[in-house]
Parts: structure tokens; sequence; C-alpha cells
């Protein structure tokens, strides 16, 4: 147990500093686990900062919303910054941790500047756009970045980066973005980066939707119906549990869900109803994220889902309609693990 309460922890924007620091931590055989994130911080990632303390010393938390893995006509602007909250929370779970069992505190958060991540070239989020970029195929062209078409070189990119700054020992990573964890344990084996991979359960909210920093602009009504995709999943997960193997007896549960709940929006009137588009509902290996005609037992799959809620078309006068009052469309993502031989 920790000898203090008090917060202890320290803000780094500038690199040379944060190394200052880390190396003395070397020398002193502190162990650090690193857990990136782009703020807007809830539960989710409070559960991975937990996690890093109870394996580490010291916990660096990095906060920063990364230009490159916004494609040009994405949500870089509308994406929520609440720096203030996100300090007050790392604040309160330091003082949890250092009143519990837990090995380690929060030592550090990382807030650089776009500057200071991209020191030469400003980040360009332009598919063709220059810069030193970190490419991960075909991985990265599968699943959400046939839709996001930079998504993945951002994120591999800032984490190689992150990773070369901060040294850690180990680095936490939420299974909610399950590409992301495939891609990044991809990246630590090709380039032999000399850390651990570590991964976090899916923090959910009481009636299974993935909480995720964008849930903000759902609003009332859009969060109702974006249960959905969960209740998709988990349909075809149970067929999986059942039994099954075979692509087709494991999916259509979810996709007869989806149309049909669709449907059930499609005949209410514009001012109470909340429509979506499913992206895609995929079966896919594990290592590869190639979609799977059957699952292999030894392997298991991935069952994952991307749903995109439209815009409400009549918000109602004193309805909450989310940040953004219900304009801003919300693109939704969950997955489920199929243990091998469940
Ligand atoms: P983000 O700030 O969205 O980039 O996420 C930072 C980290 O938190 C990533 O490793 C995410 O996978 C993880 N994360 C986001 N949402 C959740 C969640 N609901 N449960 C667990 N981890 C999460």
């Amino acid at each position: 147990m920790s000898s203090t309460a008090a917060p202890k922890f320290q803000i780094f924007r500038e690199v040379a500093p944060l190394r200052a620091y880390r190396r003395q931590q070397l020398l002193n055989q502190k162990s650090v686990g690193l857990v990136p994130t782009m703020g807007a911080l809830h539960a989710g990632h409070l559960s991975l900062v937990r996690q890093a303390a109870q394996e580490n010393d010291d916990v660096f938390v990095t906060i920063y919303v990364n230009p490159t893995q916004f494609g040009v006509n994405e949500d870089l602007d509308s994406y929520p910054k609440t720096w203030d909250s996100d300090l007050e929370k790392l604040h309160a779970l330091d003082q949890e941790l250092a009143s519990s069992s837990a090995r380690g505190r929060i030592s550090s958060i990382f807030a650089p500047t776009s500057k200071v991540m991209y020191p030469t070239l400003p980040p360009s989020s332009e598919i063709d756009g220059h810069g030193s970029f970190v490419t991960i195929t075909p991985l990265a062209n599968k699943l959400e970045g046939a839709s996001r078409p930079v998504f993945f070189r951002g994120v591999a990119t800032v984490c190689t980066k992150l990773f070369n700054i901060v040294q850690p020992d180990k680095a936490y990573f939420g299974q909610k973005d399950i590409q992301q964890t495939v891609i990044i344990r991809r990246m630590i084996e090709d380039f032999h980066i000399n850390m651990e991979f570590r991964l976090g359960d899916t923090q959910r909210e009481a009636d299974g939707l993935a909480m995720s920093s964008r849930n903000v602009y759902l609003g009332a009504r859009r969060r109702n119906v974006s249960t959905i995709l969960v209740q998709a999943l988990r349909r075809a997960e149970e067929q999986y549990k059942g039994g099954r193997r075979k692509r087709d007896d494991i999916l259509w549960p979810a996709h007869d869900l989806t149309n049909s709940k669709l449907m059930e929006q499609e005949e209410l009137p514009p001012s109470q109803r909340a429509l979506y588009d499913v992206d895609y509902i995929s079966l896919a290996d594990p290592d590869t994220l190639e979609e799977v005609d059957v699952v292999d037992e030894k392997k298991g799959a991935i069952l994952s889902g991307a749903i995109k809620m439209r815009p409400l078309e009549e918000p109602q006068e004193g309805e909450d309609s989310g940040l953004g009052e219900g304009a801003v469309p919300v693109r939704l993502i969950d997955n489920l693990i199929l243990a091998p031989g469940a």
C-alpha cells in the first residue's frame, strides 16, 4: 500500500522531461504501465488504469486526440474534449489506488501538443498525405479499416511514438477496440518492440452498451436503440455456445435481430424513431481477421459489428437529444470473443 494519499502525478507536455523521469524510474527498478487514451475518460479507460496499477509500480496515462487517425471528413473537431473532468477522474482514481492494495499509482499524465507528436511535418489525414507512418497491412484494411482508410495507420503511428517516448514495460488496451488490439499486437511482434501487450475487458453500461467517449452524442432516443448491436452479437454468441460452428448458423440470428429492430423503427413516425445502418457483422479469425466460414475449435473467433446511428430526423422540443442535438451521426462498434473450444 502506498504511504500517502496525496495526488502525486505530474503532467508532461514535452518529451525530454518525461524521458528524464522515466530514466530515473528505470534506475530505481520501477516498472511502468502505459494506458494510451484520447481523453473524454469513462469507466472503460479507468478500468485499464486500475489493471495497470495492479501490475506495475507506476502508471502513465496519455491523453492525446491523435489527428492522423481521423479521416478528413470524420469527427476530429467534434471529438469530446474534457480535460478538467479527465484530471478530476484520474485524481479520484489515484486516491482510490492509494488506499487500496494496488501495487502502483498514477505517476504521470502525458498530454502533448501535435507539434510535439509530429515534430517535422504537420499531421496529415489524407490517404496519400506525407509523413512518417507505420502501416500494418492487410490487418488495417479490414473491418473498421474498410470504412476508415487512414484510421489504423494513425493508431499504429501514434502508438509507435508513445511506445518510443514512454518505453513502458507493459501497455494496456481495451477489448472494446478489438481490431486495434490485433494490430498493436502484430506491430509489437513485427517490430520487436520490447514491451508486453495487456488486454482489458470491455466495460459496459447496465443494459450492455459498450462504454465509449462518443456515447454522449447519442441522446435518449438513439441510446435506447443502440443496444441492438450488443444484443445481436450476444444472439450469435449463443449459437456458438450451443455448439454451432458454421458462419451462417452463427450469424443469422444477429442479422435477423438488426433487421427486425430496424423495421420496427421505420414504422414509427420520424419524431419518435432512431434509424441506423449496419456497417458489418463479422465472424473472423482472431489473428488474421479474415472472415471464416467455419470456426476452428482450436482458435475460436472474433465476433464483431459496427452500426451507424443516423442523425435524429425530428428532434423534439425538450427531448434529451445528446451533445450536438441529435445532428451528429454516431458510429458504434462492439465485439465478443468466441473462446477456443467453448
Ligand atoms: P480511446 O480514448 O477511445 O482511444 O480509448 C483508449 C483505450 O481505452 C483503448 O485501449 C480502448 O480500447 C479503451 N476503451 C475504450 N472504451 C472501452 C470500454 N468500454 N471498455 C474497456 N476499454 C475501453
